[in-house]
């Protein structure tokens, strides 16, 4: 059966949404972690959930084995990730329509990363260029499936500058993405700035901000620098503080998570998306479901 889509759920909300994303695992044992997670995260109940897709390999078969578990399970709506890396028009029209033919009916259109060691994406010689010219190719061969797209509060690696990447997000917007997630961020400033700007650009579609809860000082600065989120200082001083303590990192990120979260819901946001990163720790803290009323 054809899943609701969700840009029908962000217009019907009365109240602002939860959705977590999950990556597809290598193996069996990461399958088996992914499954136990998202039993334990059901009572949560998640508005929707989405499916990253690998850069290569056989993990990118696995993003809808995973959406296909993952409703099974009872995570409904799914979003399948796609992204246009080393992938030609022709095959990226199987994946849509194998991910349309299984009821699903929710993609986030990418670009996807340069593979590791190259610093420019390049596309494939009968790919596509960039996301919006994803988010056409969808909605022309399955003008039912609702793409989502991806914003960058702090701006994205490559672009120009600020403007032109809002201008490209524009595009893609126009080209129908209906929503868009953002890349994490840690000061929620940056969002507002952002959110700001989009609507003075014309672009009236819901904003979702994306969070990641820190689990240690390394993961924060790793994250950080590969998507140029800044650092709020004083994260940095609380985790250098925790040193090796492990637990206690962890609860300090939740902590500034839920900080995170409650001013986001104070701003009137349409919906949080947690990357979970296939954990449940962080989204089962008694503190981030009270946010949510769970
Ligand atoms: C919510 C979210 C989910 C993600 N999920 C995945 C995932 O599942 N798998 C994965 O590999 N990666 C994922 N990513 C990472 C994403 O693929 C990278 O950030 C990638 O570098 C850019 O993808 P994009 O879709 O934003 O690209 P684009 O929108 O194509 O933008 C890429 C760059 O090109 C510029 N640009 C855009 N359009 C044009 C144009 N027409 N002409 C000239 N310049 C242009 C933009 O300003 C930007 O600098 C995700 C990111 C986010 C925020």
């Amino acid at each position: 059966m054809a899943q609701k889509l969700i840009s029908e759920l962000l217009a019907e909300a009365r109240r602002p949404l939860l959705s977590y994303e999950f990556f597809p695992p290598k193996d069996d044992t990461g399958m088996d972690k992914l499954q136990r997670v998202a039993e334990e995260l059901k009572p949560t109940k998640p508005d929707f959930v989405t499916v990253t897709f690998g850069a290569g390999g056989s993990t990118r078969a696995r993003t809808l084995q995973v959406c296909e578990y993952l409703r099974e399970a009872g995570h409904t709506p799914v979003m399948h990730h796609l992204t246009c890396v080393g992938t030609s028009r022709e095959e990226l029209g199987d994946i849509v329509d194998r991910v349309y033919e299984s009821g699903i009916r929710n993609i986030m259109a990418l670009r996807g990363d340069p593979p590791k060691g190259e610093s420019r994406f390049r596309p494939h010689p009968g790919g596509l260029v960039h996301a919006n010219d994803l988010v056409h190719f969808i909605k022309k061969r399955h003008p039912d499936i609702c793409c989502g797209v991806a914003g960058y509060p702090e701006t994205h690696q490559e672009a120009l500058s600020p403007e032109s990447d809002i201008f490209y997000l524009k595009d893609k917007v126009d080209a129908g993405g209906a929503f868009i997630t953002t890349q994490l961020f840690y000061d929620n400033k940056s969002f507002y700035d952002f959110v700001r700007k989009c609507r003075d650009w014309g672009i009236r579609a819901p904003i979702i901000p994306g969070l990641l809860p820190p689990i240690s000082l390394k993961q924060l600065r790793r994250m950080a620098a590969m998507c140029q989120a800044s650092l709020p200082p004083s994260l940095v001083r609380d985790l250098e503080k925790a040193g090796d303590d492990a637990e206690n990192a962890e609860t300090i990120g939740i902590d500034w998570t839920v900080r995170q979260i409650k001013d986001l819901l104070k701003h009137d946001v349409p919906a949080v998306h947690l990357y979970i990163l296939n954990r449940s720790k962080a989204a089962l803290a008694p503190a981030v479901k009270e946010c949510f009323g769970r």
